[in-house]
This record gives C-alpha cells, structure tokens and sequence, in this order.
C-alpha cells in the first residue's frame, strides 16, 4: 500500500468511508438540461467505480430565488421540487449506491451572484461580477429561506442522497450574511458576529433537526475569503465551532470569493498552496475537516493527510480528468493517471460560458453516455504523423479499438507543442499530459518512431489511412527588418534558443503573446511553484490564524511581487482591450500579471519596420520607435499540411486533426477533442460526434 493514509477508512457520521478523498462540487451544466437523469447518472457512477469514497454534487437551490439563473429545461436534475425531479435524483444516488459509492446533494443559494434580474442578499449591494443590485430579504424571507434550505436537505434525503453539504463560502448567500462587506443589516440577522452568522447556525440546526442523526450534514466554511471587509480568523473559528454544536457531521474548506482577486484554483495556483488554512483550524473543533484547492496527484493528498493539514482532502477537477484517479491510487499505478492540468477551458470556462462541462484532457467527461471504446470490426493499419495533443490523443483512442497504429514525430520526444508550453510559468502541468499519453500509447501497443521527418514516401505503402496531426507554423511578421537579429519568434524564446535582452517588444497579444511575456518576466531560476512568493505576489497575509496582523479576510496590506525581471511591451494591432480573448475565468489573472510586471499594453498598433534603433510602430496616427533589443513575433500560426495534396494526388485516405486541420484558435482542447472522435469515427462509422 503506497499510500497508507489516504485508504485509511474514515467515520463520517453514520457511515464509514474506505478511503480520505472526496470529489468536491463541481457544476457541469447538465443540470439543467438532463431531464432523464441518465447523463448525470452516468457521469457520477463512473467516479464512484473509480473509487471515489464520497461524492458532493453540484449545486441544487433551495427556492426559486437562490438558483444561479441560468435558464434550465422544466423538471430538469438542477431542481429537487416536484415528484418528476425526485425521480431524476433516484436514478442518479441508486447509479452512486449500485458502484458502492456514497454521494451528497449541495445545496447552493447564489445570492447576489445569481445571473437572473430577481436575486436576493442580506443587504442590496451589488457585486463586482454581477450585473444586478439585489432585493434585500425581510426578516421574514430569511426565516423562510432558513425553512427553504432543511426543507430541500429532507427531500434529498427522499431522494437516497447520504447527506447534503450546505454551501456557505465562495461569497454566495451564506458568505454574504457573515462577512461585514455584505450584510449591513441592522436587525438580528447583521451587526455583531453572532448576528451574521444566525443565518448560518440556524440552516444547519433547523436542517439536523429535518434530517435526523443519520444524514451528513458537511458544511463549505469559507476559511479564508480574500476580500476586504471579510471575516476575521477569530470569527471564523468561532463560526466553526457554532456549526459543530448546530449538528455539522464534517467542515470542509472553502477559500475565497467568486470576486476575489487572488487565484485560487487555476494554473497560477502553485499545487496544494492553500491547505495551510485548513492546518490552522485542525484541533479547533472535534469533527473532521476537509482541505481543498489545487490537489490534483495522490503524493500531495498522502503529504496533507500525513502533515496533519486535515483529516480529508476534497479534489474536484481531477475527477473530470480522470474518472478512475481512486483505484489507480489504490494500485499505486500513478503513471496511468490522467493529471487535470488547472486549466479551466474545458470545466470553469464552459460553465461561466453557460456550456455542458467537459475536461481539456478527458473529452469523455459529461460525456459517458455518448463514448464507448467499442472495438472496430474492421481493424486497420493507421499511420499517424505527429505526436501533439492530436496525434497522441487519436493513436492511442484507435489502438484501444483495435487498429494497428504507427505514430511519427520529427521531435526526438512526443508531446509536440506541449513540450514548449511547459516552459511557461505554471505550464509545467503539461508535463503530466504528456506523461498521462506516453504511458497509454504503450500500453495500447502504439509502435512510436520519433526522430523522423516524415515524407511521402514514408506514407505510400503499408498503410490503410493516414491521419495528418502535424500542427502549426508560427506565422512570420512581414515589415521591413522582420529578418533583423532583434527579431525572433516565441519558439526561439520559450526553448531557450534566444536569450531576450532587458528591454522587449512582444507583437500579439493572444494567448501565446501573454505566455511569453509572462515567461519573460520571471527572473532565470524563478520557482513558480514556491506557495510563500506566490502569496507575497498576489497580498495575501502569510500569518493568517496565528494573530500576525494583515487585514481581514486573510489579505496582506498590499501586493509584494518580485521586480519584474524584462521591460515589456505588449502589442497589438486591435482596438480593444489586450487579453479580451483570453479564458474566461482565467484571462482576468493573466492581466493582473502584466499589470504586477509592469508590462506596458499597446492597441492599435500598426507594425512600420524594425532596425538597430527598434521597433517602429504608429498608435493612433502618433509614430513611436520602442528602443528595444528584442521583438518577439507571437502572431498566431497557420496550419502545417504540407503532405495532404500528395497523399490525395496518390488516393491515400488522409485525415487532418488539431492544427493541421485549423490554426486559428487551436487549443490542447480541440486537439485531443479531434482525435478522439475521428478514431471513434473511424471505428464506429455511426458514432455520434460529442457535442
Ligand atoms: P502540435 O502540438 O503542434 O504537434 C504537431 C507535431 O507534429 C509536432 O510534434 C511536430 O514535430 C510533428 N510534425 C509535423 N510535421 C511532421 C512531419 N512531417 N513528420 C513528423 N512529425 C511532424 N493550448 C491550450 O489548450 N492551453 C494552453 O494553455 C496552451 N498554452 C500554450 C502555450 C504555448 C507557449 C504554446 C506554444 C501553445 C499553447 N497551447 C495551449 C496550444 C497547444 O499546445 C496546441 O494547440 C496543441 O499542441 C496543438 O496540437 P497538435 O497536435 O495539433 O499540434
Ligand atoms: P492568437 O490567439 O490567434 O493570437 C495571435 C495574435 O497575433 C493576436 O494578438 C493578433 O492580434 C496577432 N496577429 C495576427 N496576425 C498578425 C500579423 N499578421 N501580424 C502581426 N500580428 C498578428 O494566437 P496565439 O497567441 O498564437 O495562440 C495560439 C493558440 O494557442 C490560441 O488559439 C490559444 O487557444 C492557444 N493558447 C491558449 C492558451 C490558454 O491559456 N488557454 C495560452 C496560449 C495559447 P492583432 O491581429 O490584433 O494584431
Ligand atoms: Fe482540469 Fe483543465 Fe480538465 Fe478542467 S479542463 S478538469 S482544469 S484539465
């Protein structure tokens, strides 16, 4: 057993649980639409055959007011409150309980944070992220609402769920009724601490009282909220303590508000950076705790549990990426898991694009139903040029479907362009992808000859199809000087073939351009991954829980980041803001680095020329010579398919997956997304494509 602690059986009330990993809320927009349950079903079932001990869904609200507002199909999984919705649930706990899983219904009252005209709060203060100024509740709303939540906790409970866990951080409803930034309530529910937090007590009392002993009540306590004008430690120990006495089986960590500006979740989150806050409460209250944030391998939940940073860990997005994480864990067979890489694009991004969830590395995420690796009755000999995203993600997909696969790179190593995005600060993540396919192609029998440049006549005979997965060329700048010595691309740079001199003009502002200044930013040997810089760079106050000044809500006074290492400039020729393009819940990071660094942002840019004194450019009708003594072209790619006309000329079936189909907005994503279903497609002419 390699990781004795985390299979350790836990008690959590009236149950016991074989091991210490929950999977946390996550909402993956089939709530709204599985009218049947049979998605939602499958989605959970395959996590608890996976051994996933414990199972907390996505958010349920508990009265029309406190749903998220996305609009949603009548008598759909996302509402508990008809005979027709209770059925739907049934089917989804029984599918939980028949792999030997236990599974809770969150329930989740958004607050101000809902996206619909009619939200509620504590006081009608509008959020920074919403576009509404909430009604405030009456004294008689929040008994109702009180009423509400243990009324909704009861029929999950005639629903087979185990338990609930009552959603009370990330700033929603509850969050907003403790925190002083939020409830400016003068009467019982506000003022002093002991007000604020009725709210909450009373849920969790009135809910016990509902349930009876036999149901988990777990309580998402928001530990740490990195707002201003949030709680103090004190308080929220006090609070834990009160929830503990109310009836809470199990507190589980909540860090930070939707409307916090520190990350917390995403790439720029050094892994296991936040479960010091959970540590700080252990041994403040006598029912277990759960820490959270950024797990995403089984040494980290094994190195928490063995620091004594809390009896549980709550992982999240790695149960999208790979339903099987548990029993791989279990096996000690580490190599086999498929890593979430804290991207986002494909889960948080969706959902905040009001899009079905899916994961960047498992496309067959939210879609159980639809992906099966049913073996092809017609095995064929396939070769695939280039080892990318798409080429590794569609040979291994149709060797496990039985076809006899041969996967060509040039590179001496697979991974294609991931091998260069890892060089980004917080990209090492990639690593793991490629590691996660390496493994699978072996295993799956994929023969792998790298170091070769493949040619036609590599192709001609031997080969029953040939699919193309041979990616991009950066596209080149065509001013005068783009053949200047200044001049060189984001490859040169992020391989190390270019050292850039101090001062540095970036031209493209999209992804790649933002990842090569945040690449260029950093001092040689920076370690992104060091959770004390990370929380001086973005304010947050190290002596959080142990009375060491700082601001409420766990905030240093201000941001301390490193100097910046370059001098940037950042460019485009568009007009609107820099970075508009960028992921959804990730872009506002990206420029709040450039913001820390410094980084001086240009639009509406027209590119003149380059020589010995710069670059040449006109903003808004003004010329300007930027004295740089770099300019790195990071101006998008094109498709590289230089083999497609003689493999058709000679009548050799060809196929083009990820950049080699199309360059413009080409991501990991759609890549790997490609490759998957075109071997499907292959194997399985009538498969349906995933959505
Ligand atoms: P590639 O990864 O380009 O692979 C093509 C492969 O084909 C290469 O290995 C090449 O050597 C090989 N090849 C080409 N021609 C031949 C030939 N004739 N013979 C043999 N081999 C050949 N995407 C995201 O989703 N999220 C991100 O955060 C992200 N960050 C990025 C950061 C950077 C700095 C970069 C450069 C890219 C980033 N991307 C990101 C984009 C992502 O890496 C690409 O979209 C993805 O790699 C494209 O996959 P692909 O398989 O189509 O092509
Ligand atoms: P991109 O997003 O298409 O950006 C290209 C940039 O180059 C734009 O700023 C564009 O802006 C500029 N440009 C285009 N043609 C130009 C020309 N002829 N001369 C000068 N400038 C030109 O492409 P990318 O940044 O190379 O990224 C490639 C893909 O990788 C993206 O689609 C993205 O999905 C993926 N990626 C994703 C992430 C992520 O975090 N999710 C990170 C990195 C990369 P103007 O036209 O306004 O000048
Ligand atoms: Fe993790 Fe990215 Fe998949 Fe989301 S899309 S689960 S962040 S790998």
């Amino acid at each position: 057993m390699k990781y004795p602690l985390t299979f350790e059986p836990i008690e959590l009330g009236h149950v016991t649980l074989p091991n210490r990993v929950i999977m946390g809320s996550m909402h993956t927009g089939l709530e709204e639409i599985d009218q049947t349950g049979e998605r939602i079903a499958a989605f959970y079932a395959a996590r608890a055959l996976g051994g996933c001990a414990l199972i907390v869904t996505g958010g349920v609200a508990p009265n029309e007011e406190g749903s998220t507002g996305i609009p949603s199909k009548p008598d759909s999984y996302g509402r508990l409150d008809s005979p027709r919705s209770l059925a739907i649930h049934q089917r989804v706990t029984q599918a939980v309980h028949d792999e030997g899983g236990r599974i809770l219904l969150q329930i989740l009252h958004t607050g101000r944070y809902s996206y619909a005209p009619g939200s509620v709060a504590p006081s009608a203060i509008q959020a920074p992220i919403s576009a509404h100024v909430p009604r405030e509740l009456t004294g008689a709303d929040i008994t109702r609402t009180i009423h509400d939540f243990a009324k909704c906790a009861q029929r999950a409970q005639e629903g087979g769920y185990d338990g609930v866990e009552i959603m009370g951080s990330e700033g929603y409803l509850i969050n907003q009724f403790i925190a002083q930034r939020t409830n400016h309530r003068t009467d019982e529910w506000g003022g002093a601490y002991e007000n604020r937090i009725r709210f909450p007590v009373e849920i969790v009392r009135q809910t016990r009282e509902m349930v009876g002993p036999d149901f988990i009540i777990m309580f998402r306590l928001s530990m740490i909220d990195l707002v201003e004008g949030g709680s103090d430690w004190e308080e929220v120990v006090e609070l834990a303590k009160a929830l503990e006495e109310a009836g809470a089986t199990v507190l589980n960590t909540g860090i930070g508000w939707h409307e916090a500006r520190v990350p917390t979740i995403a790439q720029a989150t050094p892994r296991q950076a936040w479960s010091w806050v959970t540590r700080r409460m252990m041994g403040e209250v006598s029912i277990p705790l759960i820490t959270s944030n950024r797990f995403n391998a089984p040494d980290q939940v094994e190195e928490a549990l063995r620091d004594g940073h809390a009896d549980m860990v709550s992982m999240a997005r790695p149960f999208l990426a790979d339903a099987d994480f548990m029993n791989k864990a279990l096996d000690g067979d580490e190599a086999a898991i498929n890593t979430c890489i804290a991207c986002n694009q494909a889960c948080l991004d969706h959902i905040f694009s009001m899009k079905t969830c899916s994961c960047l590395v498992n496309p067959r995420a939210c879609n159980e139903t639809r992906f099966a690796t049913t073996p092809s009755d017609k095995p064929q000999r396939i070769a695939v040029v280039g080892a990318g995203p798409a080429g590794m993600s569609f040979a291994s997909e149709a060797a496990e479907r039985g076809h006899q696969v041969v996967l060509f790179d040039a590179e001496k190593k697979i991974g294609g362009q991931l091998n260069i995005a890892r060089n980004v600060p917080g990209k090492t993540e990639f690593d793991e992808t490629v590691r996660y396919f390496g493994n699978r192609l072996e295993r799956t029998g994929v023969e792998i000859r790298l170091g070769i440049r493949v040619g036609l006549p590599d192709l001609e005979a031997g080969f029953d199809q040939v699919v193309l997965a041979t990616g991009i060329e950066p596209r080149d700048l065509d001013i005068p000087g783009a053949d200047h010595p200044k001049v060189c691309s984001y490859i040169d740079i992020l391989t190390g073939r270019v050292v850039a001199g101090k001062r540095v003009a970036v031209i493209g502002a999209g992804g790649i351009g933002f990842d090569t200044s945040e690449f260029l930013l950093a001092a040689p040997g920076h370690d992104h991954a060091h959770v004390p810089s990370f929380m001086r760079k973005w304010g947050v106050n190290p002596g959080w829980g142990q009375g060491e000044g700082g601001l409420r809500g766990g905030l240093a006074e201000a941001p301390a980041p490193d100097a910046p290492f370059r001098d940037i400039t950042l460019l485009q020729r568009k007009t609107t803001p820099l970075g508009a393009g960028l992921g959804k819940t990730t872009g506002w990071i990206h420029r709040a680095e450039m913001k820390l660094g410094k980084v001086r942002m240009l639009g509406g840019v027209q590119y003149q020329k380059v020589d010995d004194a710069g670059l040449h450019v006109t903003v808004n009708g003004q010329s300007e010579v930027l004295d740089v003594d770099t300019v790195v072209v990071c101006a998008g790619q094109l498709p590289r398919r230089d083999l497609l006309e003689g493999l058709q000329a000679r009548g050799v079936p060809a196929h083009l997956i990820g950049g080699a189909d199309v360059a413009s907005e080409l991501d990991a994503k759609r890549a790997i997304q490609q490759g998957l279903t075109l071997a499907e497609s292959l194997s399985n002419p009538q498969a349906q494509a995933c959505a």
